[in-house]
């Protein structure tokens, strides 16, 4: 990209630490008042914890207020008792997919959806985009907010903005590429594999079609995949994400040492999914955010699912001041207990991504029970024709891995190629039979 790195506000993003600590405190307070007073669902739940804002003195005081779960927002859907401001000064709603249960409404004040796109510029800024550069956009515009927040985020520091979306085919989308010129493009990953798999089918070497950054984000991705991109696009690849209820707030930098937390505007926590106590730095935990800017549906101690580790307490050679956090793995939804095991997709993709022969194959993780009650773990491949008669020595080596890293048995069931299914948004690689 034409640009150096930089802070799109160094002020915040780069605050010293006690001045951090002190935002913090003061916005906790104000976050836990306004919740208390205007917030229906908060002042049921502070009740119920015996608790007012007056008992929120200290950052450390964030233990005593109550968790708020995605089971929370569905039992007061779309939107009963959940809002800090009037529905008039709500100015777009925004939904999560609902691929694991039923959708949940996000709403946005105007200065939400400023907030938002700051956020996102400012991750463009960390990977050194800047007002020469051409971004396509290959996530979805409609009810997901990738798309709707990536494209003004890109037009804010200037860029030119090519909302491709996620609709389009792989080979129209390979057109664009051909013809416009984009120096930074972003998706999920699978969407992003998915194109670089028509395009080899195509004879198309994407290595020298001119990108210089692909963003990579809303699923989990493994290294594997991140390296296959770096590799294939001749790219530099980013990982950025946040959720629709508490935002784009976390990204990585041009040192690629971990994502930045946006600490000016939240409140993090890593905490033990058994016993809700903090992890020490380095052990993975369940990601926990508290708001601190959010206008219309301020959220406290929102247990996110996604699990993730601190990797450092450290000022970034960036200049970012802020806590630095792992790639969030396999979000605790998206897992499948097999056996009493947590099985998480991203763990068989690194598997299989760990075998030459089909490193580059579709999976599909299926679960089913046999009549005596056992869990049975079945990974779906698809095999590559002229590795056919290989299959078995395939099933060997994906069978010792998975027993090694998970301690369970699964079996390989090979598939002609192309017969699984492609995912342009969010994949969906878990079947799980058990309940049907
Ligand atoms: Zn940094």
């Amino acid at each position: 990209m034409a640009g150096k790195p930089y802070m799109l506000e160094p002020e915040l993003e780069g605050m010293p630490r006690e001045l951090l600590r002190e935002r913090q405190t003061a916005l906790l307070k104000k976050t836990v008042e306004t919740c208390y007073t205007k917030v229906e669902m908060y002042r049921e739940k502070f009740k119920e914890a015996g608790i007012t804002p007056s008992d929120i003195k200290t950052l450390e005081d964030i233990k005593k207020l109550p968790f708020t779960t995605k089971e929370d927002l569905r039992l007061r859907y779309p939107l009963n008792g959940l809002t800090a401001v009037p529905m008039e000064d709500v100015v777009r709603l925004h939904m999560t997919s609902g691929t694991t249960g039923k959708s949940t409404i996000s709403p946005f004040t105007a200065n939400d959806l400023q907030f938002e796109y700051r956020s996102f510029a400012r991750f463009f800024t960390a990977c050194g985009a800047g007002k020469e550069d051409v971004f396509l956009s290959l996530f979805g515009y409609g009810l997901f907010l990738g798309g709707l927040v990536a494209g003004p985020a890109a037009e804010l520091i200037g860029m030119n903005h090519i909302p491709s979306g996620s609709g389009n085919t792989s080979t129209r989308q390979l057109e664009l590429i051909h013809d416009l010129h984009p120096t930074i493009m972003a998706g999920t990953p699978s969407f992003l594999l998915h194109i670089t798999e028509v395009a080899k089918e195509m004879g198309i070497d994407v290595g020298k079609l001119g990108l210089q950054a692909l963003i990579e984000g809303a699923e989990a991705c493994s290294e594997k995949t991140r390296e296959k991109l770096r590799k294939d696009w001749n790219a530099d690849v980013f990982d950025a994400g946040g959720t629709c209820e508490i935002l784009h707030i976390w990204h990585e930098c041009s040192e690629h040492t971990g994502l930045h937390m946006a600490e000016d505007a939240v409140i993090f926590e890593i905490l033990d999914p058994e016993t809700d106590e903090d992890v020490p730095l380095g052990v993975r935990g369940e990601l926990v955010v508290t708001t601190l800017m959010k206008e219309a549906m301020p959220l406290l101690r929102w247990r996110t699912r996604d699990l993730t580790s601190i990797v450092s307490e450290e000022p970034c050679p960036c200049g970012r001041t802020s806590r630095q956090v792992d790639h969030l793995t396999g979000r605790a939804d998206d897992m499948v207990k097999v056996k009493g095991v947590v099985v998480f997709p991203s763990q068989i993709e690194e598997i299989i991504k760990s075998i030459p022969e089909v490193k580059d194959s579709e999976f599909q993780i299926v679960v089913d029970r046999t009549k005596m009650s056992t869990d049975i773990l079945t990974i779906r491949v698809e095999i590559p024709e002229p590795l056919s008669a290989i299959s078995e020595t395939i099933s060997q080596k994906i069978g010792t891995k998975v027993k090694d890293t998970l301690v369970i048995n699964a079996r390989l069931e090979p598939v002609e190629p192309g017969t699984l299914p492609r995912f342009t948004h969010k994949a969906q690689r878990i079947v799980d039979l058990r309940e049907i």
